[in-house]
């Protein structure tokens, strides 16, 4: 099927890489090497309407769908992974779908107009130290106790989990039922009994915050309640496609900065008495680089106009999407380190970066193995 974006979409990337290149690109190294959460950038994406961009319109949002929010995710992720993750995690695609399909109206009226304006972030807990893939393992309980919810447990791997406002928490409601008695609840962070510790030492993404999670007694009103009891897990797999569309965006975005940096580097670096770019082995790396991002790009804004026409197979065409796109993005990102030799190991170009953060793709929002397990279902 032939995809094409709108002249509405055109202008949307237009200023996406104008912000992008303005505001991320020149800080992007600074915030990397000093783990620096980027407050201010964010501030700046929500003036934009680039923040919580597919929070509907009469929420105060700019109510994008999934091919135009694609559109923003790979610019920003092409002027910088690490701080491009911090401003999709204001509001991930899949905390607002969550909220604007199952949550009531008063988390909507609530909670939206704060993410698009930034003044409140939020986060997604689902990994569980024990848990991960394994979703229907998760040992978080809630228990209802009158008119409140009890929450004890532990998770990990939480992007914003120290920032946020409040956390959309996956918990077990009924202790035999495996995945068919998880519930989701909406919790903010300054309830008692929230605590959040900055995880330090990851390799990449490090403008972005990611976190361990500890809920000990914590109460939340039993109206917090997303959607209906024990259905938590359905009404996630819900809505996972367009993160998962979101997060292939962000792999062809990484990608692009990872040959725009490759090729800069083949046309200035020159050995045996010209520039590396003329020699074929570079050359040839290049144009393959050049396919893998392309293909990835056509996949990636093919599975996002399936979400947005609703299509039967859009799980798995996102879940096709995610597990190319991130895989591509690693693989061009070691590419790009290879063509810059030495200086591909060191920060003083930006291969290294995309490299690192390139290496969480695979891994987050359902790692590949997973992906494919979805590919499978749904066509097995
Ligand atoms: C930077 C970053 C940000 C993250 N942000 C969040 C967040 O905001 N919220 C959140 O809840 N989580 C988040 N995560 C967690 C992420 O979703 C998990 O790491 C991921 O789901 C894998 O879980 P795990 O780490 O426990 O690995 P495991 O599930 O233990 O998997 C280990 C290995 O076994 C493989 N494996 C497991 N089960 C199967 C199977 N059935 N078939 C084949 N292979 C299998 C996996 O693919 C993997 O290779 C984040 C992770 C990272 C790295």
């Amino acid at each position: 099927m032939p995809f094409t974006l709108t002249d509405e979409q055109h202008a949307i990337r237009r200023a996406a890489r104008d912000f992008a290149e303005n505001e991320i690109a020149p800080v992007a190294r600074e915030y990397d090497e000093n783990f620096t959460y980027p407050r201010d950038v964010i501030e700046t994406a929500a003036q934009h309407d680039f923040a919580a961009r597919t929070v509907p319109a009469e929420y105060g949002g700019a109510g994008m769908d999934v091919t135009s929010s694609v559109v923003v995710t790979e610019e920003l992720w092409r002027a910088d992974p690490g701080i491009a993750n911090a401003i999709d995690g204001v509001a991930f695609a899949t905390n607002v779908s969550l909220l604007e399909r199952y949550g009531d109206e008063w988390m909507r009226e609530e909670w939206f107009p704060k993410f698009v304006s930034a003044d409140a972030l939020a986060a997604i807990a689902i990994s569980e130290p024990g848990h991960g893939s394994d979703i229907g393992g998760i040992e978080t309980r809630a228990e209802q106790d009158g008119d409140e919810w009890v929450l004890n447990g532990a998770k990990t791997w939480i992007s914003n989990g120290t920032k946020a406002d409040v956390v959309i928490v996956v918990a077990k409601t009924d202790s035999g039922e495996g995945h068919r008695g998880l519930s989701c609840f909406l919790v903010p962070t300054e309830t008692d009994g929230y605590e959040a510790e900055r995880i330090e030492n990851k390799l990449g993404l490090h403008a972005s915050d990611l976190a361990d999670v500890h809920l000990d007694d914590m109460t939340v009103p039993a109206a917090n309640l997303v959607g209906e009891e024990n259905r938590g897990f359905y009404h996630l797999m819900d809505v996972l496609a367009p993160g998962r569309v979101e997060v292939a965006a962000q792999a062809v975005g990484t990608a692009q900065a990872a040959l725009d940096a490759a090729i800069s580097y083949a046309t200035q670096r020159e050995q045996f008495n010209r520039p590396i770019s003329e020699f074929q082995a570079i050359r040839h790396s290049i144009a393959e680089m050049e396919t893998a991002v392309e293909a990835a790009r056509s996949l990636t804004y093919r599975a996002a106009a399936r979400c947005d026409e609703g299509a039967n197979d859009a799980t798995r065409i996102a879940s096709a999407a995610k597990l190319f796109a991130s895989e591509r993005a690693v693989e061009v990102a070691d590419d790009a380190v290879q063509i810059h030799g030495g200086a591909g190991y060191v920060t003083d170009f930006p291969a290294e970066r995309y490299y690192r953060d390139a290496r969480a793709l695979p891994i987050f929002e359902g790692t590949s193995e997973i992906q494919k397990n979805v590919i499978a279902k749904g066509l097995l």
